[in-house]
């Protein structure tokens, strides 16, 4: 089963995907933390993803469609994986189906999560992330603070804003491209009758877990 979290930048995708990847057992593949993890490591792809992240552009295809074509080739998502921040372009729709009709796939689900811009830009400004590569928890100043400031509450490891959510002209670029090329993907799938829209928004009190619950009762309901 592939499923694709949709939706603009701070709306939780990532913890809305880690919340079905717990449940589901299906890996979580976020394009955003694989750039990462290499940038952190210094390797090829992440000094060449790196010159892109920090400015708020997409990576070019070329490094990004390959990276998730070897990552889906994993043991762990031989069931399907949850895709997190890809595809983000139609182009990249268009490659992620070829990719996955050579292997007699498709996308089954796309969760497309919806928030409020003022709130979008807020959450990012207050989201802080491990600094531990393998646990990549993500917690909210405001939201969903950790118990101890700065601290992870799953490894201890401290806790740091992301260099692309504390630079205001990165945001507002994100934002911008969101708008530009990756909103089309939301009618590209709806013809396709795969897309679920969900609002997250303070302002209807829902968050991302009660998101996540629909999904995973919905997911329980096409299972049985
Ligand atoms: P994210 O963690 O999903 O917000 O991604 C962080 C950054 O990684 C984005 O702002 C892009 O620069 C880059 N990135 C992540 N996914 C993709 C993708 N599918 N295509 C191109 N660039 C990406």
């Amino acid at each position: 089963m592939i499923i694709i979290m949709l939706g603009a930048q701070g709306t939780g995708k990532g913890t809305v995907a880690g919340m079905i990847s717990t449940a589901t057992g299906l890996p979580q593949i976020s394009t955003g933390d694989i750039f990462r993890k290499n940038i952190s490591e210094k390797t090829p792809l992440g000094i060449e993803a790196d010159k892109y992240i920090s400015k708020g552009d997409l990576v070019p295809d070329e490094v990004t469609v390959p990276m998730v074509e070897d990552r889906l080739t994993w043991e762990d998502a031989k069931n399907g994986a949850i895709l997190d921040g890809f595809p983000r372009t139609i182009e990249q729709a268009e490659k992620l189906d070829e990719i996955l009709s050579k292997k007699g796939e498709k996308v089954d689900l796309v969760v497309n999560l919806v928030t409020p811009r003022e709130e979008l830009i807020d959450r990012m400004l207050t989201r802080r992330v491990c600094t531990n590569q393998e646990c990549k928890a993500t917690y909210n100043t405001k939201l969903n603070p950790p118990k101890q400031e700065g601290i992870c509450d799953k490894c201890g490891a401290p806790l740091k804003q992301r260099a692309d959510d504390s630079d205001p002209e990165a945001i507002k670029r994100r934002l911008e491209i969101y708008e530009e090329k990756t909103s089309p993907l939301v009618d590209y799938y709806d013809k396709k009758g795969v897309l679920k829209t969900e609002t997250v928004s303070l302002s209807i009190n829902r968050m991302g877990k009660d998101v996540a619950e629909d999904v995973i009762n919905l997911l329980k309901e096409k299972n049985k």
